[in-house]
């Protein structure tokens, strides 16, 4: 405080003046005149998906502050670090204004009219010579919902391809395809207020102090519960547990399996809810043979006693509560762990009651809104591809003949990009992602775009390392410039609202789909009077209305009024909303025959396992200041100057026996390729044979090493286990890393 005193005095501010009442600046840590907001906009964060209500200052037209909305049931006015800094993003810069097309090996200024032209054209010409399934489009969870609803469509039935996957598929499909197999539907059972209410709290691979901060401060008010988190790396969120599990890395799936041989053994089963609402019990009980607590032991790493305490604390709770995100999403086996999690919560019956719940906590602000309106790996609502009546249905709500409807999925993301290196996909259309960064093994994913015929990516960024290889960049709206809906992971729709317009001539998704369906000659008949996300909005209640995902009851000004609504919510929902707040609580599950599925899953090791020339294993990650590969945040001054590039985190006893010394820059070097020196941080948070790199950072790009390696059902990278070796780099200046990001012209992308 004393150090603001003296800043504000140096700046001839009065900080006690009542003028600098409103928006702390997180730049300069105190209020200042600049700041002072004539109006708010109410509005929900673009981030993470903890989902948490903001307000926009809106002053002469600029967004010059934000605060954490005070009524806004999931964070009640507080908000993380990225949130609090996000209105900087909007004038950050490297904001993509103008549509660019490549005219002689160069991007060129051109109009929008002829940007869809050559979009629309360039499309058609490929789908006509090699068919219509050689376009692939890759989206992104930074959407509105009435933009994936509208994006779907205009994919599926417009452009006529199946190929269209989203950026969360490298985060949360899994999640999606664990539920999908156990309860017959995806969509998360539980809700937030479950943290508070459990006894005990299991969390899984899950850094929710580093990754979702304000839902942290729930675990923080629970002061009754006991806190387990089962994490190789000792995070924030694991120095915060009464009892932690250094498990060894890939290893939580047979922790799992043997923690349900003891509920079995042990009888601390639900025997009335097995029987009446689940199947597949003795295939499960049979499948546990292997997972004896010592076998559990040698895998994990953990102690017997341990293994055995934490299995008794889980079964004997009240209401128990598992929490997981991308350490179990990000393997091979992701979606069976899932699976192995839902089978505890089955057996126990910790689902569908306040505080019990296995819950898959989102990536993405608005990843839930792609998984129930979008129409990537299902048909919108829940509806499956397989499924006649469920094609039937949804041919008769939006007035199509049924064969319109695809019978099957499409390529998911990793199969739309080997489709490129096969030269089966020849034209791509990315949305609001950075694959350049983003993606796993990166050097297969230049060979793929290197292949196509037509690239063409649309972003609120540029250049991002992706637009620049595109041949045609369609500058978009970012949060704070649009209108819609985010859901966040408690199934919970809040609104999204523009405080400013977009720069230069940036348009909104919504208006650059329409104007595409325009040109493609299918608006009327896809889209008949739309011109407005709430247009969107009013025909995806109906096509949701009696499904899991029902919105039947809400209204954009039913939101606004509340806040924020969660679903299921038919009309008349709002009398009994408490009622479903959980999913599942009748014992009844969106399988055909209401049973939920046990399901036998067996543990692996990892895929690339340490050898002589690669011996250490390499985590990846994240940091709280950083979002994904730093479109937004690389320009915030306030956030890259906390965390301004990346690190490597090494054992002492790796770092001794290697002679290398804290901030030595050093070699991460794996069978595909190396990242160059960063900057070694020694430190017990990880343990020996392992280390651990930050994914943001394009300029040391942890996926230069990482591998082609997927999960069979979700087809999720295996991003946090591949082989490595550490190497002092040879001797050269170090140099300065200030604000590299934007130094550097391949800046890192979104989301
Ligand atoms: Fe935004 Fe997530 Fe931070 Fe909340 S916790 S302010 S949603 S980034």
């Amino acid at each position: 405080m004393k150090l603001l005193r003296w800043l504000a005095r140096r700046s001839g501010l009065d900080i006690r003046s009542p003028k600098y009442s409103y928006g702390v600046d997180p730049v300069l840590g105190f209020t200042s005149a600049r700041k002072h907001a004539e109006h708010w906009v109410n509005s929900t964060c673009g981030y993470c998906s903890v989902g948490c209500g903001m307000q926009l200052g809106v002053k002469d037209g600029r967004v010059v502050s934000v605060r954490g909305n005070p009524h806004h049931p999931v964070n009640l006015g507080k908000l993380c670090p990225k949130g609090l800094a996000e209105h900087y993003a909007i004038e950050a810069e490297g904001r993509a204004r103008y549509p660019l097309l490549r005219k002689n090996g160069r991007l060129v200024r051109v109009s929008w009219d002829e940007a869809l032209d050559a979009m629309v054209g360039r499309f058609r010409a490929v789908q006509r010579k090699y068919g219509p399934e050689s376009l692939g489009v890759i989206s992104t969870g930074q959407l509105v919902t009435e933009e994936f609803y509208t994006l779907g469509k205009l994919v599926q039935l417009g452009l006529g391809t199946r190929n269209y996957d989203g950026n969360t598929t490298l985060c949360m499909s899994t999640a999606v395809a664990g539920y999908k197999r156990s309860f017959g539907s995806d969509g998360p059972p539980g809700a937030y207020e479950d943290l508070e209410h459990a006894d005990v709290i299991l969390l899984i691979g899950a850094n929710v102090a580093e990754n979702h901060p304000i839902l942290c401060t729930r675990l923080e008010e629970n002061k009754a519960k006991t806190l387990i988190v089962a994490d190789p790396r000792v995070t924030k969120t694991a120095m915060m547990a009464d009892i932690y599990l250094p498990v060894k890395p890939r290893s939580d799936l047979a922790l799992i399996n043997a923690m349900l041989r003891i509920v079995i053994d042990e009888e601390l089963y639900d025997k009335e809810f097995v029987a009446a609402h689940t199947s597949g019990f003795e295939e499960l009980r049979a499948s546990l043979a292997p997972y004896t607590l010592d076998s559990a032991a040698q895998i994990t790493g953990l102690e017997t006693a341990l293994i055995c305490k934490t299995a008794l604390l889980y079964a004997n709770a009240k209401a128990a509560f598992i929490g997981w995100t991308m350490g179990v999403n990000h393997s091979t086996k992701g979606t069976e762990t899932v699976n192995a999690i839902n089978n505890l919560a089955l057996l126990t019956r910790h689902i569908g009651r306040p505080g019990a719940s296995p819950f898959s906590i989102t990536g993405q602000c608005n990843a839930m809104g792609t998984r129930e309106a979008g129409f990537t790996s299902a048909i919108p609502g829940y509806r499956k591809f397989e499924s006649r009546e469920d094609r039937k249905e949804i041919a008769r709500l939006w007035n199509l003949s049924p064969e319109c409807i695809p019978t099957r999925r499409g390529l998911a993301y990793p199969d739309i990009i080997e489709g490129a290196v096969a030269g089966k996909i020849r034209a791509l259309w990315i949305l609001g992602t950075n694959p350049l960064v983003s993606f796993p093994n990166i050097d297969v994913l230049k060979h793929a775009l290197g292949n196509l015929d037509f690239l063409v990516v649309q972003d609120g960024f540029h250049p991002t390392p992706t637009t620049e290889l595109a041949d045609l960049v369609l500058p978009a709206a970012i949060w704070g410039e649009k209108e819609g809906t985010y859901t966040n992971s408690e199934r919970r729709v809040s609104k999204v609202n523009a405080a400013v317009a977009p720069p230069g001539e940036a348009r909104t998704d919504f208006d650059i789909f329409l104007a595409l369906a325009g040109r493609l000659g299918c608006k009327d008949e896809l889209f008949p009077g739309w011109r407005e996300p709430r247009d969107a909005f009013d025909e995806w209640r109906r096509v949701s209305a009696g499904r899991l995902c029902d919105y039947s009851g809400m209204s954009y000004a039913e939101l606004e009024a509340s806040g924020s609504i969660q679903w299921p919510f038919p009309p008349g929902s709002r009398s009994r909303a408490s009622a479903t707040r959980r999913l599942y609580g009748d014992g009844h599950f969106a399988t055909e025959d209401g049973r939920a599925r046990l399901l036998p899953t067996q543990w692996v090791p990892f895929p690339e396992q340490p050898n002589a020339e690669f011996p250490l294993i390499l985590n990846t990650g994240r940091t709280v200041e950083h979002w994904h590969t730093r479109t937004k945040t690389g320009g915030i001054s306030i956030l890259q100057r906390m965390s301004p590039r990346a690190w490597l985190e090494m054992n002492p006893q790796d770092a001794a026996r290697l002679n290398l010394h804290a901030h030595d820059r050093v070699e991460v070097i794996s069978a595909r390729g190396r990242v160059s020196r960063v900057e070694l941080r020694i430190t017990g948070i990880v343990a020996p044979g392992q280390v651990f790199l930050p994914f943001h950072f394009v300029e040391t790009n942890a996926n230069q090493i990482t591998q082609s390696a997927f999960d069979p059902i979700s087809r999720e990278p295996n991003y946090k286990q591949c082989a490595v070796r550490v190497e002092r780099s040879p001797s050269s200046p170090v140099q300065p890393h200030r604000n590299s990001f934007r130094n550097h012209s391949a800046k890192g992308g979104s989301p």
